[in-house]
């Protein structure tokens, strides 16, 4: 994409009042658009980012056989009331509307009633099980606190999966591989590093649950890691019982700073008994089936992201989700330099390497490496008459602070 054309621009100062580092950065490179607290627009670079994210989940899920559907953010009543969940007294984060008929409807802030209803019409014999669901799907809450840019959202990306089980056995052992398969997603994303399993309170249906987070000043939760065991337990649930049941020595564990980037639950039959989904089993007896829940806030990752890599320069993407893989500076000024520079790009398309062509005449070399640094590209090529005269391309990781210089024959096998 040449950056002539893009109709985002980058800002030299923060807007006024944001206090979110993510929200500041991600604002001032033009990747997103804060529409007020808790709400924001995804522009033409974030939103490649966005995608990306999305896409390894998308992968992954369907890896551990996930099938994909796309469930209505609008709400009808009736299978809410069935799991008591509906009452703004038992449920404070809902968005609630009226219809002309007088009827309420609501904005999902998540999907377990619907899916469950919906998939109650297609389930009868445990020939039909186990099945896995998900989506990528926008919700909604009415959060009390928005500080956090889009790390928490009021409307915020959610994928959320659902698995419909025949027995708490078949339950667990998919837990186990959604387990697996967040920890591959955490790390393909660039923050496996930073992100633990975490012990978490369990429900009614189980000791615990699993939350995946991620180291960061910015966190809004205090969870405590024991880094050689590589596991953590959410202040929440910590004590002395606890700790003995997981073997964790209370001396081994640092307070840490953390965003809860994932979510994994076993949710018994919480749902699919008031919402009487069952099956008849091999035995011709009626069951009813064993669910799961399994949450990831690609919107949240993605502020994640930004929070962790993030310099005093501006945004650093990984590789896997970075809205272009080259930024290619051009300081070239008069009409043959110019056509060197096209052509460079060209050459880079052509061998489908995603490029952002900073292709802008008129603006000072400074100001195109401050932006560039802002945006956050991984790699910048530079070209210049001054490279073009010596046959070589100057080449510099964001990540790095000094560049490599490579003659333009080797450019690809550089790359
Ligand atoms: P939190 O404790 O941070 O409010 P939650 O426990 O309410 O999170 P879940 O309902 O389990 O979150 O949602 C699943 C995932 O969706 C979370 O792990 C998180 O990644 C993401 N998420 C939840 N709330 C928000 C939000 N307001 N904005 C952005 N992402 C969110
Ligand atoms: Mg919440």
């Amino acid at each position: 994409m040449k950056q002539s054309h893009l109709f985002t621009k980058a800002r030299k100062q923060s807007p006024k009042g944001e206090v979110s580092k993510n929200a500041q950065l991600l604002i001032r490179a033009g990747f997103v658009h804060k529409e007020m607290a808790g709400v924001f627009s995804y522009l033409p670079l974030g939103l490649r980012v966005l995608e990306k994210i999305n896409n390894i989940i998308r992968e992954e899920m369907n890896m551990i056989g996930g099938q994909e559907v796309y469930l209505s953010a609008m709400q009808d009543s009736s299978s809410w009331k069935k799991t008591d969940r509906w009452d703004e007294k038992e449920n404070d984060v809902w968005f609630k509307t009226r219809l002309r008929n007088g009827n309420d409807v609501g904005l999902g802030w998540t999907h377990e009633e619907p899916l469950t209803s919906i998939v109650s019409q297609h389930i009868n014999s445990y020939k039909d099980l186990p099945r896995y669901i998900y989506q990528i799907q926008t919700k909604f809450r009415n959060e009390v606190r928005a500080k956090s840019g889009i790390m928490r959202g009021r409307e915020f990306l959610m994928k959320d999966l659902y698995s419909f089980s025949r027995s708490q056995e078949e339950h667990d052992s998919f837990y186990e591989q959604v387990k697996k398969a967040y920890t591959k997603i955490f790390k393909r994303l660039g923050i496996g590093k930073e992100t633990f399993v975490t012990f978490a309170s369990g429900g009614a249906f189980s000791k615990y649950s699993h939350e995946f987070q991620t180291i960061s000043e910015a966190g809004e939760d205090t969870i405590y890691v024991d880094e050689k065991k590589k596991i953590a337990i959410n202040k929440e649930v910590l004590n002395k019982e606890v700790l003995s049941q997981l073997g964790l020595n209370k001396k081994n564990l640092v307070e840490k700073k953390a965003i809860e980037v994932g979510n994994i639950f076993n949710l018994g039959t919480k749902y699919s008994e008031p919402l009487g989904l069952d099956f008849i089993d091999d035995g011709d007896k009626k069951v009813t089936t064993i669910m799961g829940s399994y949450g990831i806030g690609p919107t949240r990752v993605m502020g994640t992201i930004a929070e962790v890599y993030a310099d005093d320069n501006g945004l650093v993407w990984p590789e896997s989700v970075a809205p272009f893989s080259v930024h290619l500076v051009s300081l070239c000024a008069d009409k043959k330099d110019i056509k060197e520079a096209d052509k460079l790009y060209k050459t880079l398309l052509d061998a489908g390497i995603e490029v952002l062509y900073d292709d802008r005449q008129g603006v000072r070399a400074g100001e195109k490496f401050a932006e560039s640094d802002l945006i956050g590209i991984p790699k910048r090529i530079v070209i210049s008459s001054k490279t073009i005269k010596e046959g070589k391309l100057e080449i510099k990781e964001r990540r790095k602070q000094k560049p490599t210089f490579v003659p333009v024959k080797k450019v690809l096998s550089a790359l």
